[in-house]
C-alpha cells in the first residue's frame, strides 16, 4: 500500500521516494507501470481525475508520468509515457507534480463540496454523483427538476462562500464519530478511519480527494447546463481558472456573433429570432415559386409534345436544378387528365432520375398508362451502374457521381422513351 503524501497536504508538488515495483511490458499492459514507497500523485478516484508530472532518477532523463491509478491493494500505480530507461527497485527518485494541473483540481473539487452543499442548504438538493471532466465538471442532483432561478440562487451562494474565505479543514475521525457527526456525505465502504474535508461552518464530508486550503482559492463557481439523467438532474459547472476561461471564450463566440449581426451583444438572441422568422418567410416564397415554375415548364413541355398511342412522353434533363426539382417537374407533368409520363433528370451533383406516370386513378385507365416506371428505371439505371428503384407510376435514383460528366444523359432518357413507344 502506497503511503499517500497528499492526505496530509495537497500543497505538495515535490517529493523524494523510492521505486518499489517496476512491472514488466506486455501486451495488455503497454506503457511501463512504476509503484512508489510513497507519492503526491493523486490517482484518477472520487470523481477527481489524476495528476500528471514527472519522475526524475539519477544522471537519467525525467520520465513523464501520464497517467496515475489505483490498484485493488491500495497502491498507486504510475503509468509512463513509453521511456528508454527504466528504474529498477530500490532506485532513489524524485517526483514533481504538474502544478497547474493540481491547483485546477484543487479549485474544481473544493468548488464542487462548496456546490453541493448550497445545493443542500437552499434546496435540501443532495449530490449523488460528481464527475470531473478535462473541460467541465458536474454533479447529479437528486431531484426530478431544478428551475433557472434555483440555479442562479445556488451560484450566488457558492460564490459568497467562496468569496467569504472561509479555512478548508482536513481530519481524521473513525467510523462511529463520523456517524455521529451528521457529514453530507459518508462513504458507503467499510473503513475503520475516514478523511473528513470541512469547509469552516458550511460543510463537512468524508472525501480523499485534492482541495484547496481556504475557499477563496476556488476563485469562482460558473454554473452552465442542467439536463435530466436517470437519477435526477446533472448540472455543469466550472470553478477557477477554468471559469474564467469559459467565460472568455462563450464572450469571444458572442462578440463574433454581435459582429455578424452588427448588434449589441445584449440583442444577439433578439437578432437570431427574426433573422429565423425572415428564413422561414424566404423558404416559403422559394418553395412557392418553385412550384409556380414547375407548374409553368410542366405545362408548356406537355403543350409543345405531340400526343403518341394516346399519351405524351415528357423528356428532360436539368443541368442547373437539383433532383427535387426534377421530381417537382415530373409530378406536374403526371397530375393532369391527360396521361403522360416523365423521363427526367437532374445533373446537378449528386445526379439523378426520376420516372413517373399518370396513375390510372387519374387518367381513369385511358390506354397508355400501362409502363412500369420502376423496372423501366432499373433497366436504365443497370446499364450505368446507377442505384434506385420506386413502384409502377413513380421511381427514382441516383446516378454514379462521376457518370454526368462522359455520360449523355438526354440521349439515355431518349433511349428509354423509345422502349416505351416502341
Ligand atoms: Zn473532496
Amino acid at each position: 500500500m502506497t503511503k499517500r503524501l497528499y492526505y496530509d497536504s495537497s500543497e505538495i508538488r515535490e517529493f523524494d521516494s523510492v521505486v518499489e515495483v517496476v512491472a514488466p511490458l506486455s501486451p495488455e499492459h503497454p506503457r511501463p507501470a512504476i509503484i512508489l514507497r510513497e507519492t503526491a500523485f493523486y490517482p484518477t478516484s472520487g470523481g477527481q481525475v489524476h495528476d500528471t508530472g514527472w519522475l526524475s532518477l539519477e544522471g537519467a532523463d525525467r520520465l513523464r508520468v501520464a497517467e496515475v491509478a489505483e490498484a485493488e491493494d491500495g497502491s498507486i500505480v504510475h503509468y509512463l509515457e513509453a521511456p528508454a530507461k527504466l528504474p529498477l527497485p530500490g532506485d532513489k527518485v524524485h517526483g514533481s507534480i504538474d502544478p497547474d494541473r493540481r491547483r485546477d483540481h484543487m479549485q474544481q473539487h473544493t468548488g464542487q463540496h462548496v456546490l453541493s452543499a448550497a445545493f443542500i442548504e437552499l434546496y435540501q438538493m443532495a449530490t449523488v454523483s460528481f464527475h470531473m471532466g478535462e473541460d467541465y465538471c458536474s454533479i447529479d442532483l437528486a431531484t426530478p427538476s431544478v428551475s433557472p432561478a434555483q440555479i442562479a440562487a445556488a451560484e450566488t451562494r457558492a460564490n459568497h462562500l467562496v468569496w467569504e474565505n472561509r479555512p478548508v479543514r482536513i481530519r481524521y475521525v473513525s467510523r462511529v464519530e463520523a456517524e455521529k457527526l451528521g457529514l453530507r456525505k459518508l462513504p458507503p465502504t467499510e473503513r475503520d478511519e475516514l478523511r473528513l474535508v470541512e469547509i469552516a461552518d458550511f460543510d463537512l464530508s468524508a472525501c480523499g480527494g485534492t482541495h484547496v486550503s481556504a475557499s477563496g482559492q476556488i476563485g469562482s463557481i460558473l454554473l452552465r447546463k442542467t439536463e435530466k439523467v436517470r437519477q435526477g438532474i446533472r448540472v455543469e459547472f466550472v470553478c477557477g481558472e477554468r471559469a474564467v476561461r469559459m467565460a472568455r471564450h462563450d464572450y469571444s463566440a458572442l462578440s463574433e456573433a454581435a459582429a455578424l449581426f452588427s448588434a449589441q451583444l445584449g440583442d444577439v438572441p433578439e437578432q437570431i429570432r427574426k433573422s429565423l422568422e425572415e428564413s422561414k418567410v424566404l423558404r416559403k416564397q422559394k418553395e412557392d415559386s418553385l412550384d409556380e415554375l414547375a407548374e409553368l415548364m410542366a405545362s408548356a413541355a406537355l403543350q409543345s409534345q405531340p400526343e403518341t398511342n394516346g399519351r405524351k412522353v415528357v423528356v428532360r434533363v436539368f443541368p442547373d436544378r437539383d433532383i427535387a426539382f426534377a421530381k417537382l417537374f415530373a409530378q406536374k407533368v403526371t397530375r393532369v387528365a391527360t396521361p403522360a409520363i416523365a423521363l427526367v433528370a437532374s445533373t446537378v451533383d449528386p445526379p439523378g432520375l426520376v420516372f413517373a406516370q399518370t396513375p390510372a386513378q387519374i387518367s381513369s385507365g385511358a390506354p397508355g398508362s400501362t409502363a412500369d416506371m420502376g423496372a423501366l428505371l432499373k433497366q436504365v439505371l443497370s446499364s450505368v451502374g446507377g442505384r434506385g428503384g420506386g413502384s409502377r407510376d413513380f421511381a427514382q435514383g441516383g446516378l454514379p457521381a462521376s457518370s454526368t460528366a462522359n455520360l449523355n444523359v438526354e440521349q439515355l432518357l431518349r433511349e428509354a422513351a423509345g422502349t416505351i413507344e416502341a
